[in-house]
């Protein structure tokens, strides 16, 4: 069993940022404008000046910084060799035994950053945004509640994955405050729909992916070559106003219900980060067609929580834990998906999993199913109660990894809910 990587630089056993891991984002210091760099334990390692300091000259990243940007785009479209040199220049670099770095205090102190004292901004330009609908209990839960347990799952949805496209301008980092969005309603009983805030407020579970290079029009990323286009993984939550949603979907889909805030986790961790907890897909029943089988597809072991804490709470109380594995359809086979029509994908696109809850009754990834859509409130610490989120109420995702005495971790993504 291989033990874990030691950096000169602290990390607790529990940290979500060991050097196994090496999240990238963009982060932007007091005193000075974004640019991009990685996680480590509780500090942000500054790629912009170890690119200029030239740590990254054999790396192939071509003649203009790639690294002094307030998005990872340009590092998004160089693709896996590129990706895996400059990771492997800084496993070394950071390591305990490599004293280049760590035994210069000047370089030392213009390279690292303390993570409290930055600011996260998001971690690319976002094109495009496609949000799935990949998790099979989530399907499951709530095609019941709409349609009864024998239809709950449409005929399609075994054999394709089905997604919506999303809004990518209003994506916001975590920590974002996020306004309740005001829109049409319409009660069962109403005979005409009203107008006013959301009195239906949702969270959905979710993760994602950013795309890295892109295909042209019109030529599709066959599954066996979709993870050379797949740079990485975040955390979202993909905020759902259920009332609009209900009256506004049919027959194209959310729209107002979903397009007022999508927040992300700011730390992408990569593919490369996250091979040690790879599974095999599950067998799919019916077999996929063709042009979705891979021989050695795969979905990952990630553990992931939601935290709701009230401003009257003390401290946040866990409503849900999940796991990445529970997604039927895999982060391959939605990119192949996505493109067999010939749809082009760009660098910073991000395509989402949609809600990821599990089988257990506290592995649901949203209000709609943790309470059945308002029939069983959440009783929180202090007497308490929500069916959906009210005004104040913050909303935690986070999600990791368990290694062998390690964990790679997502960190968070955040949102408190503020009035309209
Ligand atoms: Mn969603």
């Amino acid at each position: 069993m291989a033990t874990p990587l030691r950096s000169f630089i602290d990390v607790a056993n529990d940290s979500h940022f060991p050097l196994e891991n090496l999240p990238y984002g963009i982060f932007q210091p007091n005193d000075n404008v974004p640019r991009a760099g990685v996680a480590i334990g509780d500090q942000v390692v500054d790629l912009a000046v170890l690119e200029e300091a030239g740590f990254f000259r054999d790396a192939g990243l071509g003649e203009e910084p790639v690294f002094n940007r307030d998005g990872l785009n340009r590092f998004l479209t160089l693709g896996r060799p590129a990706w895996r040199k400059v990771r492997a220049i800084l496993q070394h670099l950071l390591g305990a035994e490599t004293a280049t770095l760590r035994d210069d205090v000047k370089l030392r102190e213009r390279v690292f950053h303390r993570q409290n004292e930055v600011t996260m901004r998001l971690p690319a330009r976002i094109g495009d945004y496609t949000d799935f609908y990949s998790s099979y209990h989530h399907a499951f839960n709530v095609g019941t509640m709409f349609r009864g347990a024998e239809n709950a799952i449409m005929p399609n949805w075994r054999y394709l994955p089905i997604a919506y496209h999303g809004r990518a301008s209003s994506i916001v980092p975590s920590g974002q405050d996020v306004r309740r969005p005001q829109g049409q309603t319409k009660a069962p009983d109403a005979a005409a729909p009203s107008f006013g805030p959301s009195k239906a407020l949702d969270f959905e579970l979710e993760t994602a992916f950013l795309i890295g290079p892109p295909n042209e029009l019109g030529d599709p990323i066959p599954i066996a070559r979709a993870t050379d286009h797949i740079f990485g993984l975040v955390l979202m939550n993909d905020w759902s106003a259920r009332d609009i949603q209900t009256w506004e979907y049919q027959p194209l889909g959310p729209f107002l219900a979903k397009n007022f805030c999508t927040s992300i986790s700011p730390w992408v961790v990569t593919l490369d980060a996250l091979q040690p907890f790879k599974q095999p897909l599950p067998a799919q029943d019916p077999e996929p067609l063709p042009y979705l089988r891979a021989a050695d597809d795969f979905v990952f072991d990630v553990q992931l929580q939601v935290d709701l804490q009230s401003a009257q709470m003390n401290a946040p109380q866990t409503i849900a834990r999940s796991n990445m594995r529970n997604l039927y359809w895999s982060i391959s086979q939605q990119l192949a998906h996505h493109t067999v029509g010939g749809c082009n994908l760009q660098p910073g696109d991000l395509l989402a999993s949609g809600t990821i809850s599990g089988p257990e009754e506290n592995a649901r990834g949203s209000m709609l199913e943790l309470t059945w859509r308002g029939a069983n409130p959440l009783q929180l610490p202090g007497g308490e109660t929500r069916k959906w989120i009210e005004d104040g109420d913050r909303l935690t995702i986070s999600g990791w990894a368990q290694g062998d005495g390690y964990r790679v971790g997502f960190g968070e993504v955040t949102g408190r809910v503020v009035s309209s």
